[in-house]
């Protein structure tokens, strides 16, 4: 099931990634999808927020990855992966996927095989406003446990 979302600003969206966090502990992988500008960076940086990551969090679009400490230790790790043409490389980054939280800003299409689990967050611009459409998507059997839970990210 996918759940829809229309996010009005970025204080929005940050509240959204901090909504999301709520659902997440080690193990989990979000992979955001959506064009330069979306919001991916600004959705991580709420989410971030919520679990009390220290350190930035800005676009690593010069670091593919960069691990921020977080309050409940564990960490979360926040990958770009723009410039990864593909999946094998991303595995080659050697992340510690089950210790961590994994977001990836790009990831759609760049992570076959690496979770068994994971939620898609499409972001699009396609308004004339600022606001953003949104889609929120689990899967793997994770995600089919919780899913009525995912829908509640649209409250
Ligand atoms: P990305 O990482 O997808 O390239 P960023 O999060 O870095 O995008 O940038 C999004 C930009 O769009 C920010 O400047 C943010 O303030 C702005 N913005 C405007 N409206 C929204 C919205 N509804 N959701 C998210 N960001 C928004
Ligand atoms: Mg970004």
């Amino acid at each position: 099931m996918t759940t829809r979302l229309t996010i009005s600003d970025s204080d929005a969206m940050e509240a959204f990634g901090a909504r999301l966090a709520g659902l997440l502990a080690a193990g989990d992988l979000v992979v955001l999808d959506g064009p330069l500008g979306a919001g991916k960076t600004t959705l991580t940086r709420g989410l971030g927020a919520a679990l009390g990551a220290r350190g930035a969090v800005t676009s690593p679009t010069f670091v593919l990855a960069r691990e921020h400490p977080t309050a409940s230790g564990v960490p979360l790790v926040h990958v770009d992966a723009y410039r990864l043409p593909t999946a094998r490389e991303l595995d080659d980054l050697d992340l510690d996927y089950a210790g961590s939280i994994v977001v990836v800003e790009w990831g759609a299409g760049r992570l076959d095989g690496v979770a068994e689990s994971w939620i898609d967050v499409a972001i699009a611009r396609d308004r004339a406003d600022d606001a953003r459409d949104v889609l929120v998507t689990g899967h793997g059997p994770r995600w089919a446990a919780l899913d009525a839970t995912l829908a509640t990210l649209a409250g």
